[in-house]
């Protein structure tokens, strides 16, 4: 069997260390997750969804225990080695857009294709065929201003997977939505993500939502178990 796209073995993280107010998060942490596997994160505001998220995308290094990502073992990597294979294997989406406003819709999934060595023709055709995919094509020019929530964030989806990521991590993708915008951009990641063939840690509240990937954790006290 071939090498699965995440592997947390043994992850610890807390906070503040020897002071009063010392917390422990996460309290070791197993999880892999297969090629093509989607698995929904559920857990209670404060639980440590962002901390295991962050930690897993190497955005944050674990106490103990060790991240791999496609079989490789990013621990003691240096911080260049570790930018290098998020920007080229991690894709993220967070509760909130967080596009750059003074750009398009298109040019916001141009620019990270740009800044990973794509040329730019190479890459403006990558992000039509994405919007199109989430059905946002018509609106490529339009700044995120100009936008509704549901389509900002269908545009997020495309940034997070403009380079081909292997793993999506996604932190309460529809959260900021009403809950009818929220079945049609869920739809759409869902779509995106089994177009690609992506492994996705998707977080959420949202048990309606989870039950529709394909298995489901829980986090709570600082561990993972099967909901
Ligand atoms: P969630 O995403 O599930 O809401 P977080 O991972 O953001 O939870 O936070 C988990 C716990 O860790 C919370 O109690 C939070 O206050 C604490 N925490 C998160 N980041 C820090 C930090 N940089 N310093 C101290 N405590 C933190």
């Amino acid at each position: 069997m071939s090498d699965p796209v995440l592997r947390l073995s043994g992850i610890t993280k807390g906070y503040n260390h020897g002071k009063p107010n010392e917390v422990t998060v996460l309290r070791g942490i197993d999880l892999q997750l297969a090629r093509g596997e989607v698995v929904a994160l559920v857990a209670p505001s404060g639980a440590g969804k962002s901390t295991l998220l962050h930690i897993a995308g190497l955005l944050d290094t674990p106490d103990a225990g060790t991240v791999e990502i496609g079989g490789i073992d990013m621990t003691g990597k240096q911080d260049g080695t570790r930018t290098a294979v998020r920007r080229r294997d991690v894709g993220f989406i967070y509760q909130f857009h967080h596009l750059l406003p003074e750009f398009s819709a298109v040019e916001n999934i141009v620019l990270p294709q740009l800044a990973n060595g794509i040329a730019r023709s190479a890459a403006l055709a990558r992000a039509m065929e994405l919007l199109d995919q989430v059905g946002v094509a018509p609106r490529a020019d339009h700044r995120p201003a100009a936008l509704s929530g549901g389509e900002q964030q269908r545009v997020a989806f495309c940034r997070a997977l403009a380079n081909s990521p292997k793993l999506l991590l996604a932190d309460e993708p529809t959260g900021n939505l009403d809950p009818e915008t929220s079945e049609t951009v869920f739809a759409a990641l869902m779509a995106l993500v089994r177009n690609t063939g992506l492994s996705a840690l998707i977080a959420t509240h949202n048990l309606e939502l989870a039950a529709r990937m394909d298995r489901q954790i829980r986090l709570d006290q600082g561990i993972l178990s099967a909901n």
